[in-house]
Order: C-alpha cells, then structure tokens, then sequence
C-alpha cells in the first residue's frame, strides 16, 4: 500500500462526465489498496472566467477580494468529485485549502505555503476516505483565503505530498508525459520514462510548459517524486507516464542529452560601439531592470580600440519597450548604434548526461552548420547548450538535431 496523491488539472474535471471519469480512475487506485488524496483545479475556463468577472465589477480588482472570487472554482470541483466518489461508492471528503490549513503568507495572488497541518488528511486517509483538497489555495494568519498564482493547484499537490511524505506525487494533465521535444514539431518525439529534476526545470522554464515551474522546484526541494500521467487515457490502458526523479534513482545509463526545448517568445537587442570600461554593463541593463523588463541571454564581445558590443535578450512582449530604453540612454553611454531583432527564437538542448561527455557542444554547432543555420548567441550550463537562431529556421533545427542526438531512438 502506498500514500498517493493525485492531481487533476482544468481539463480533467472540464465537465460532469469527466468528473465522474476521475472519480473511476481514484477508485481504480483504492482498489489497488492506496491511500489517495486528490488535488483538484477549478473546470477548465472557470477561473478565467471569474476573474474576468472582477475585473467587470472593479478595473483593478482588490487582491485580497480578488482571491475570495477565485478560489471558488476549485470549491465547486472538490464538491462535485467528492460526490461522484460517494455515488460509485468510495468513501470521499472534501476540503478547501483553509478547512485543512494550508497556510500561506498574505500575498495575496501569489501567495507562498508557510505550512500545511496534515492532521485531518491522515485522520481521514486512516478511516478510509478518499480526501479531495482544492487547488491553488490556502489562508493567511488572519483567516483570509489566499491563492497561490496562476497554475498553483500542481504546487498544492506537491506541498501536499511533501507534508504527508507521499510515496508519490501523480500530475493528470492532457498529455501522457514529458516528451524529448514537441511532437507537433517532431513526430518521433518520444515519451520519456523519466527526467531529473533538474532537466525538468530546464526543459520548463524553457517553454515546455508541463508543469508549473515552482512546482517541480518544490517537489525537487522536498524530495517529492513526481509523476506526469493523462487523464484522458482509457481506464486500465493507462501508460506509465513520466517520472520526474533524482539522478541517483535513475538506474540506466543516461542518454547525453534528454530533450530539445525551444523558446519563441524572445527578441534581441544589440548595442555597438560603447566604450568598454568598468560600469557599461550596469549602465545598459540597470535601466532595463528598473523596468522590471526579464532579460535572458547576455553577451558583450570582446573589446577592440577600446570599444565593445553588447547584446541581451528579452521577451518578445518586451522588444519594443526595451529599444525605446536603449535609445533613450543611447547619448549617455556612448553607444554607436542600437540594432534590435525580434525574428528570433532559442533552440537548446537538455541533458545531466552532458557533464560526463566532451563534444556534445561541438556535435550540436555542427549539426547546425550542415543546414546553413546561422548561431546568433549562444549559452550554456552545466546541463544545457542553447542558441538563437532566426525564427524561420527553428522547425528544421528542432528536427536536425532530434535526430543527430538519436532522440528518436529506444534507448538500450
Ligand atoms: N485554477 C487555477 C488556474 O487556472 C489554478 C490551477 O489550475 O492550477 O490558474
Ligand atoms: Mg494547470
């Protein structure tokens, strides 16, 4: 018998009928003899909808009230599935994120878990109830309900688990897994069995959007195992998912690389010709910070007659923003000439498996090479290699290089 818990996504519950499929799928588990808790988040829409339901009543909705709104939606989710549990027999009881006491700090929006009392979940799991808990809420100190950000249900499952020391923590969302890269891009991509934490946050912040971030960095903190699965899959003909693990539980050899992600979602801005001395770096980027503009990639060149280029990356939102900042300070820096793109997009790829091998770096430049695509920046980790490259060619390289890398291939 293991402690599950398990969470059901937007599209999971969208409707009565999929509701009721979840509450098959939680039974299937008791009947294997689990205990399960069950996170949900509100019906696929709701919250949007509540939210743009605020905003109707108040232009800027009060946060705290805001909060009161939104959390509704995963109420009404906890007490349909604890009622379709009970219709097929299998003793349910729902919770709000207060009624267990998840407590949080008074953010309100984007509140962060300060602790969960477990108390009447394990009360519940020993009397033999499925116990269902809500999403992407808790309250603060004073009592006030809070919320956690958008997308914050997987990291009430993950705190959940953490708090019960889960054996595992099950993610049920619309895809069957963590894929080597997009599969609308490369139908070869194949499921993978499992991926490291850290691969995972790589591949994530990167633009697979799986998985709240800051969930898996929760789940990676506290030791959580974590697994994504579909919902939609037929009952009994469930795959295994993938499972989100520490590179020590990993017990085959590592490919050298994992997944390609790819980000198309970034500019890059360029400024030439500035004096190169102490400073120039803070001058250019200090401002863009102040306005609260995320940059990604940087690079400066090196010096020559005593002056240098500069380049970063933003998001693509953020492009023309960004120039209006460069020109502004252009006279004040000393800069030549300020030179923007925003056709660009970042390929990378992710693997723990690159720190034990040589020329992966070398094998991806070339692969590049051989289809005329032109590298514009390029970064790396200690797990990652990414470049920009013009938008028009990310298809092809996403493709050449899932192939160069055998991404397409079983590993043995
Ligand atoms: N219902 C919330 C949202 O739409 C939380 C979640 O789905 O995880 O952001
Ligand atoms: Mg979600």
């Amino acid at each position: 018998m293991a402690l599950i818990v398990q969470k059901y996504g937007g599209t999971s519950v969208g409707s009565p009928e999929r509701i009721k499929n979840v509450a098959r799928r939680v039974a299937s588990w008791r009947a294997k003899g689990h205990q399960v808790v069950v996170v949900v988040s509100a019906m696929s829409g709701e919250t949007n909808r509540l939210i743009a339901l605020a905003r109707e009543v108040q232009a800027q909705p009060a946060p705290r009230e805001l909060d009161v709104l939104a959390a509704t939606g995963e109420q009404v989710t906890i007490g349909l599935l604890s009622m379709a549990l009970m219709d097929i027999g299998v003793k349910a009881r729902s919770y709000t994120g207060g009624q267990v006491r998840v407590l949080t700090d008074s953010a309100f929006t984007k509140a962060r878990i300060v602790s969960i009392d477990e108390g009447n979940i394990r009360r519940d799991l020993n009397e033999g109830h499925v116990v269902v808990v809500a999403g992407f809420q808790g309250v603060d100190e004073a009592g006030s309900i809070t919320t956690l950000g958008r997308g914050g249900s997987d990291t009430s499952a993950v705190a959940i688990a953490a708090a019960l020391k889960a054996d595992e923590c099950q993610i049920y969302t619309d895809v069957d897994g963590v894929y080597t890269t997009d599969p609308r891009i490369v139908p070869e991509a194949r499921r993978l069995e499992t991926i490291t934490f850290e691969e995972m946050l790589e591949m994530a912040s990167l633009g697979s959007k799986v998985l709240q971030i800051r969930s898996v960095e929760f789940a990676g903190k506290y030791k959580v195992k974590l697994r994504v699965l579909s919902s939609l899959e037929e009952l009994g003909k469930e795959g295994p998912g993938t499972l989100i693990t520490f590179e020590e539980d990993i017990k085959m050899e590592q490919p050298t690389i994992s997944g390609i992600a790819f980000n198309r979602d970034e500019a890059k801005l360029t400024v030439l010709g500035v004096p190169d001395r102490p400073g120039i770096a803070y001058q250019i980027l200090g401002p863009v910070a102040e306005s609260n503009i995320d940059v990604d990639m940087i690079i400066q060149n090196v010096g020559h007659d005593g002056s240098t280029d500069f380049s970063f990356t933003v998001p693509r939102g953020e492009f023309a923003k960004a120039m209006a900042i460069l020109e502004q300070i252009k006279s004040h820096i000393g800069a030549r000439e300020i030179t923007g793109d925003n056709k660009i997009t970042k390929v990378s790829i992710v693997g723990v498996g690159m720190r034990s091998h040589v020329g992966i770096a070398s094998k991806m430049f070339r692969t590049l090479a051989e289809e005329g695509i032109n590298i514009r920046m390029i970064s790396t980790s200690e797990i990652k290699i990414s470049v920009v490259i013009d938008e028009k060619y990310l298809e092809l390289a996403v493709r050449v290089l899932h192939k160069a890398f055998d991404l397409d291939q079983v590993p043995a």
